[in-house]
């Protein structure tokens, strides 16, 4: 029984994650998420239900656009299939739990950011807005412990993000910063400033690699969001275990 919840989960999470491409797509460009229907984006042909099957319907067009040859961009249905995955997974730790819907709410966010910041290289704020009182509400019904840890979190982040934004001149995105606010709340102080770390050392690995791999100038910019995004979601399932492991070390 317990395998069936979590394969529906998953299959949930494919639909979702169908869903936040869209969102993600559609939102930083100020187009509403429901008119017009999907639709490929040179030849304007509209998809129909076969070609909105998450992750296969990729699979049997081989990564082409039915009418037009258009290729699409792998990164839809690999974010279809990680917000399946992640969703399964919150269910197999966390099972129905209030805890869980945090779960889900943090990953659908993040699947929306990483999206956006692929796309328009920015994490919108209505993105965030919408989900800050769906995440104080989860955090009030699933709270830390001591329950103000997501007060202080929230605080830190945010204040953290601001100063490195002023001192870096810029080097650092407004959304990034107000997207540190949210995960201040949901994952609390100790676990955001790991947040941060992890991501600062992917971000770095990843821009030596892409710089590497382009040979171009140093001011290629690159996406932060996605660091970000890898970061809190093995923060928030395994932050304290890191943590303790960490410690452990001295
Ligand atoms: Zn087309």
């Amino acid at each position: 029984m317990e395998m069936a919840y979590t394969v529906t989960v998953f299959i949930f999470g494919l639909v979702f994650g169908s869903f936040f491409n869209v969102v993600g797509l559609r939102v930083p460009i100020k187009e509403s998420i429901v008119r017009p229907p999907s639709h490929c984006t040179n030849c304007q042909r509209q998809l129909t239900a076969l070609d909105l099957v998450p992750v296969l319907s990729y699979v049997w067009l081989g990564g082409k656009c039915r009418s037009c040859g258009q290729k699409i961009s792998w990164i839809y249905p690999l974010m279809e299939l990680i917000t399946g995955v992640l969703f399964a997974f919150a269910y197999w730790k966390l099972g129905f739990t209030v805890e869980f819907f945090v779960a889900i709410l943090l990953i659908s966010l993040l699947v929306i950011i990483v999206v956006s910041d692929f796309a328009y290289m920015l994490i919108p704020d209505k993105v965030l807005l919408f989900f800050l009182p769906l995440l104080f509400i989860g955090r009030v019904l699933s709270p830390l412990t001591p329950w103000w840890d997501s007060a202080l979190g929230a605080i830190v982040g945010f204040g953290i993000l601001y100063s490195i934004a002023v001192l870096s001149k810029g080097g650092m995105g407004g959304g990034d910063i107000k997207l540190f606010f949210l995960l201040g709340l949901v994952l609390g102080t100790l676990n955001t400033l790991l947040t941060l770390f992890i991501a600062a050392v992917i971000g770095m690995v990843v821009g030596i690699i892409v710089l590497k791999a382009r040979q171009q100038g140093r001011k290629t910019p690159i996406p932060f969001g996605p660091s970000i995004a890898i970061a809190a979601i093995v923060v928030y399932f395994y932050g304290d275990a890191l943590m303790n492991w960490y410690l452990g070390l001295w």
